[in-house]
């Protein structure tokens, strides 16, 4: 199998193999497909499996012919995840993804001041890595707004709740349109886990590797 059988589209595939990204990882060709099909998703994958390329990429193939951002206040895509560490991670990855084209990636994280953060968001934002409670420090400052959201993924889901994330969570699942694609992924799959799979996706389908 190669990244174009899966449905990435040739400018994107020339860029994984800049990269040296030339054969997808089991993760990736089975989440590949489904995300582009359009389908709710709980993936069952460690990091280093290369997760974050087989929810980014569909991404990426999906915001590319859309529209630009109606507004620079807004956000298409948000990406939750449980620390900076891993949000920075993930921003970086994507970047290396995008090279030539417009989409805008912001990064929102506890630790760092606020104000940076609130002046690179002005400058619009089509993906949004965030950590869920500085993301809502920003969405109370309507730094940001959450009602454009189209595309959201729960990374490293069990470390979210095992960090207490659970009800910021409730509280950003609010403010995000029901009408939405929805990506979660976690290392484990404890009852809690299934539970909010079962609260924030709709009809979804498993894959594991
Ligand atoms: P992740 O599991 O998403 O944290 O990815 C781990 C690392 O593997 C990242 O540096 C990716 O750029 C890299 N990677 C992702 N997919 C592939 C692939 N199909 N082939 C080689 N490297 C990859």
């Amino acid at each position: 199998t190669n990244f174009e059988s899966l449905g990435v589209s040739k400018p994107i595939v020339a860029t994984l193999f800049q990269l040296g990204i030339e054969k997808p990882t089991p993760i990736q060709e089975k989440a590949i497909p489904l995300l582009l099909e359009g389908r709710d998703l709980i993936g069952l994958a460690q990091t280093g499996t290369g997760k974050t390329a087989a929810f980014g990429l569909p991404l990426i193939e999906k915001l590319i012919p859309e529209e630009r951002r109606p507004d620079n206040r807004t956000t298409r895509t948000l990406i939750l995840a449980p620390t900076r560490e891993l949000v920075n991670q993930i921003a970086q990855n994507l970047k290396n993804f995008l090279r030539k084209s417009h989409l805008r990636i912001n990064v929102v994280v506890g630790g760092v001041s606020i104000n940076k953060q609130q002046l690179q968001l002005e400058k619009g934002t089509d993906i949004l890595v965030a950590t869920p409670g500085r993301l809502l420090d920003l969405v109370a400052r309507r730094a940001i707004g959450l009602t454009a959201v189209r595309y959201l993924v729960l990374d490293e889901a069990d470390q979210m709740l095992d960090l207490g994330f659970v009800h910021d969570l409730r509280k950003i699942a609010k403010m995000v349109p029901k009408k939405r694609q929805t990506m979660l992924f976690s290392a484990t799959m404890p009852k809690s886990i299934a539970d909010l799979a079962g609260e924030y996706l709709t009809n979804p389908v498993t894959v594991e590797v």
